[in-house]
């Protein structure tokens, strides 16, 4: 095919002269106009016939379970309800396709626990075995438009970079909207004031919430009137929201005593006051500053718990890409068999905890304490085998950056 300067579009009639290419086939032309024009029917067309053969590879929740189980220590609840919650987004989008009269109603949900308990490990671990796209949004840099910041449409950009811009399969992807609590509203008084960080963002997230058609600029960014959108109805798109919701802690207790209360000493239950969270309820998220609108959307709620010493000890040896199984696998590669002592491990984890780190921080933690090793075995060829013990670990540890950085505070 070349471009010509004469002669006029097979399809549209207009000559050469009036068009800004003009393309030459075999015994036919067209205009760049036709071409964008077939181009959208083309897209248009292929995204119909995807969406009506959703490819899917229905998991059962136990079998979803099972995944996750692999990936993710502990939070059994969270899980179970995530298996649950998913495997209805399945069934939902293959109801889609028959010609039923019972709708199934889309479930959000919402995950609250501490940072660092594997929110985001669960959403990732999902994506990993799921075959639809998957986008993880931060909503702390999320704004009303008009703001500055990014508009809340780009959740659906990410979405639809993940579906390599096959509409019809982001139409039916999942996204994980992170540290939603940032987006609360600050007093449980709806201001007079406008408060554009909070309630504004979380009407704008309300509408995708609810299932809306809505006009994305195709590489993000702001919205200006030339740029051509692409749109994305989010009614099959399954959200998951999640939060540390800090403090949070207080608003239960403080519910559950008034209940007591109300109640009368009959209906005292032991409450396990290191773990509030258990208890959460929608009115707790009402409470914190989610609007009552946004915690309606996230019907599904549940928790993650704080990770204790024998989850963080789990962490660094269990899951299949477990830090302790990657450091063998970097000394593997220079043939070196690297062995940590048990004690080892439990000393990472009384450091985890000590600097306030959690699960995030044994990683850090196993890094400083390796460097030095992984810096000079390399070019000695005669060890085989390297072993850690407690003493060698509190060594490094104490001169590196990190026991003094956290010291330091
Ligand atoms: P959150 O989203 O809750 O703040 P992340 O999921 O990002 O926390 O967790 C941070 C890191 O800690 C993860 O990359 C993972 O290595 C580890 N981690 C946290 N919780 C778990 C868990 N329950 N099982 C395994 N690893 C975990």
């Amino acid at each position: 095919m070349t471009t010509k300067k004469t002669g006029f579009c097979s399809f549209c009639g207009r000559k050469a002269s009036d068009v800004k290419l003009l393309i030459e086939g075999i015994g036919v032309n067209i205009c760049d106009n036709c071409v964008e024009q077939a181009h959208e029917i083309v897209r248009d067309n292929l995204a119909d016939s995807n969406r009506k053969k959703p490819k899917l590879d229905l998991k059962k929740p136990a079998e979803i379970k099972a995944f996750l189980d692999q990936y993710v220590i502990g939070q059994d609840e969270a899980k179970r309800v995530l298996a649950v919650a998913v495997y209805n987004h399945y069934k939902r989008i293959m109801q889609e396709v028959t010609d039923d009269d019972v709708e199934i109603e889309k479930s959000n949900m919402i995950l609250v626990g501490e940072t660092g308990t594997g929110k985001t490990l669960l959403a990732q671990t999902i994506a990993k075995m799921l075959n639809v796209p998957f986008a993880i949004a931060d909503a702390t840099v999320l704004t009303e438009a008009g703001y500055v910041g990014e508009d809340v449409e780009n959740i659906l950009v990410r979405l639809l970079q993940a579906a390599d811009y096959d509409v019809a399969a982001a139409e039916r992807g999942i996204v994980f909207i992170d540290e939603i609590d940032k987006i609360a509203r600050k007093s449980d008084n709806p201001s007079i004031t406008r408060d554009v960080s909070g309630e504004g963002v979380q009407q704008a997230l309300l509408k995708l919430l609810e299932g809306s058609v809505s006009n994305v600029p195709p590489q993000g960014g702001r919205k200006h009137p030339e740029q051509k959108m692409i749109a994305v109805n989010t009614k099959n798109i399954l959200f998951i929201a999640g939060g540390a919701f800090d403090g949070i802690d207080r608003i239960i207790a403080a519910r559950k005593r008034a209940n007591v209360i109300g109640y009368g000493s009959n209906a005292e239950e032991v409450l396990d006051r290191d773990n509030m969270m258990r208890y959460i309820a929608p009115a707790d998220l009402k409470k914190f500053g989610l609007i009552p609108e946004i915690v309606g959307r996230l019907p599904i709620l549940s928790h993650l718990n704080p990770l204790d010493k024998d989850a963080l000890k789990r962490i660094l040896t269990e899951p299949k890409n477990a830090i302790v199984k990657q450091f063998s696998k970097l000394f593997a590669m220079d043939n070196i068999q690297l062995d940590i002592k048990d004690e080892v491990l439990d000393f990472v984890v009384e450091k985890a905890i000590e600097f306030k780190l959690g699960a995030r921080g044994l990683r850090s933690i196993m890094e400083a304490i390796l460097n030095d090793a992984m810096f000079e075995l390399p070019s000695d060829n005669k060890i085989k085998k390297f072993t850690i013990d407690r003493n060698y670990a509190e060594q490094k540890l104490n001169k590196s950056g990190l026991a003094k950085s956290s010291i330091g505070e």
